[in-house]
């Protein structure tokens, strides 16, 4: 046995720092690379039989969860899970990833939800705002895309909508919304009854974004097919008039699921609710029966807010479910 001792490790340290030098003085090129503090461009691509979905991380938000963040556990119960899911930068916050993705259909280029605006890149230092720099980064030109489907109007699904001077930023898309959820947020008797700052926050958000596109969109009703291989589904607790959507081509769906959970932690406590789920008992209701479904058809699930690729399978576990990640592949 070698014994390493504090002697022979200084005297290998005093070689070590010698030989580093002479080669810098020998060969400049074998200084240290300088460190780059920037994360890859964050896209995954992946088929759904012909269609080509594209993932591109919109970026995350990190902040000190309050009191009342799920509003049926304490603080102790939400730290625990978190730290089980590995999903916890520090004790008592909570990391949220904004995953909206494109759809090549092949005959039409659709987006789904938009992330929380480019507005927002400087606003959290590059944080989050990064969708539209993660399209471009994966060849996708905004100036082609002809649809783009709003699930609900929070902040983090609509802000992408307009460019950081109020235009639209994709000029050539239709954009729709979900027939419900219009009607509900366009009511001024449903904002003037709002108690909550975060209400009244969600309903004048609104406002901002669709005024500056001229309120124009089509809005569109759940179980009907509203682009070619595309089928909305209300899945209604989360805001009054949430959908998710089926991407279908051939044996091949898909399950794009927007807010029916937030992070993996309400997969695997389904019964937990959500302070921004706005009806928390029905939204716990939809949960149940779409992650039932997921199972018994073994349907992949794209999760606006798991972490990216957001692209998981779902088992029954307990009485909840769990996810497991779909592995990266390096072909499509
Ligand atoms: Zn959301």
């Amino acid at each position: 046995m070698t014994a390493l001792t504090r002697r022979t490790v200084l005297s290998g340290a005093v070689a070590a720092s010698a030989a580093t030098l002479t080669l810098a003085l020998s060969s400049p090129a074998q200084a240290a690379a300088p460190l780059s503090g920037q994360q890859a461009a964050g896209w995954y691509r992946y088929k759904v039989g012909d269609i080509e979905v594209t993932v591109a991380t919109d970026g995350v938000n990190r902040f000190k969860f309050p009191d009342g963040f799920v509003s049926n556990q304490g603080r102790e119960q939400v730290n625990a899970a978190l730290s089980a899911a590995y999903l916890q930068p520090a004790p008592d916050m909570i990391a949220i990833p904004y995953c909206p993705c494109a759809v090549n259909t092949g005959s039409r280029l659709v987006v789904i939800d938009t992330g929380t605006g480019e507005a927002n890149f400087k606003n959290s230092k590059g944080a989050a705002g990064q969708f539209h720099g993660n399209l471009k980064a994966a060849g996708i030109d905004r100036n082609q895309v002809d649809v783009v489907i709003i699930s609900h109007i929070h902040g983090d699904h609509i802000n992408g909508l307009l460019t950081p001077d109020g235009k639209p930023a994709f000029p050539n898309a239709e954009i729709m919304v979900p027939a419900p959820e219009w009607k509900y947020f366009t009511d001024d008797g449903e904002m003037s009854r709002q108690t909550s700052d975060r209400m009244k926050g969600v309903f004048a958000g609104f406002r901002r974004v669709f005024d500056a596109l001229g309120r124009k969109v089509t809005q569109y009703e759940g179980g009907k097919e509203i682009v070619p291989g595309i089928t909305a589904v209300a899945t209604h607790g989360h805001t009054p008039g949430h959908m998710s959507h089926i991407v279908s081509s051939g044996k091949s769906k898909v399950y794009i699921q927007a807010d029916v959970t937030n992070l993996p932690i309400f997969v695997r406590n389904p019964g937990w609710h959500l302070l921004f789920d706005q009806d928390a008992k029905m939204a716990e209701e939809t949960r149940r029966k779409v992650y039932d479904m997921l199972v018994a058809e073994k349907m992949m699930v794209q999760g606006f807010h798991y972490p990216f690729p957001a692209l998981a399978h779902i088992e029954k576990s307990g009485s909840g479910y769990r996810e497991i990640a779909v592995p990266w592949s390096p072909v499509l």
